[in-house]
């Protein structure tokens, strides 16, 4: 099946639907995780107490940028032509549910999907495990394999990967992973031009 067919679409939202803001090591510095860490391992292998006062500060921080957020080129003529089309959209994001809900709002995309297909770090494991994207195909009874996984970094194609289902890159001048990407575009405004 072509991807121009494809009826199940899930989003990465930071630097995806959303201009890049968060600049994570800084966030590192501030939270005294080494660089070469994962943020959200690093806070799940910390002593509980030590990791809530991590986590709600992680969580402010992210708040400031949520209010501020900008839509990335083209992603809300994307997100509205797939609507259109009857499509299905999830979000799956290592960002917090509540703040998702607040960004997509932000850049005008808070029509677009339902509530409970967003997923954030609490509600699916952070990619690139799967298990968000397993999750919505069996709530939308389809198998993974007919779900596109759209992102902007390595950890949303490994995560399409591992689920079987298909990834497309946006918003990187070059395709790093041409291994992992079943289609690469500038951004969301080419992707929905290549779907045409
Ligand atoms: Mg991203």
């Amino acid at each position: 099946m072509s991807l121009a067919d494809a009826r199940y679409w899930v989003f990465d939202m930071d630097g995806t639907l959303t201009l890049a803001v968060h600049d994570f090591p800084a966030i590192k510095r501030a939270l005294a995780i080494p660089q070469e860490d994962d943020i959200l391992h690093h806070l799940a292998a910390l002593p509980s107490d030590e990791a809530a006062g991590k986590r709600a500060w992680l969580l402010e921080h992210e708040r400031e940028l949520a209010y501020a957020a900008t839509p990335a080129p083209g992603a809300r003529e994307l997100l509205h032509a797939l609507r259109e089309r009857g499509c299905t959209l999830g979000v799956l994001t290592r960002n917090a549910h509540e703040l998702a809900l607040v960004t997509l709002q932000a850049v005008g995309l808070g029509d677009c999907f339902a509530s409970e297909d967003i997923l954030g770090r609490d509600e699916a494991p952070p990619k690139p495990d799967p298990g968000g994207l397993l999750h919505l195909a069996r709530k939308w009874d389809v198998s993974p394999s007919e779900l596109v996984m759209v992102g902007d970094y390595r950890f949303d194609l490994e995560c399409a990967k591992a689920a079987g289902a298909r990834g497309v890159l946006v918003n990187l001048p070059e395709n790093l992973w041409p291994e992992l990407t079943d289609l690469h575009a500038q951004d969301c405004g080419q992707l929905l031009r290549l779907l045409d």
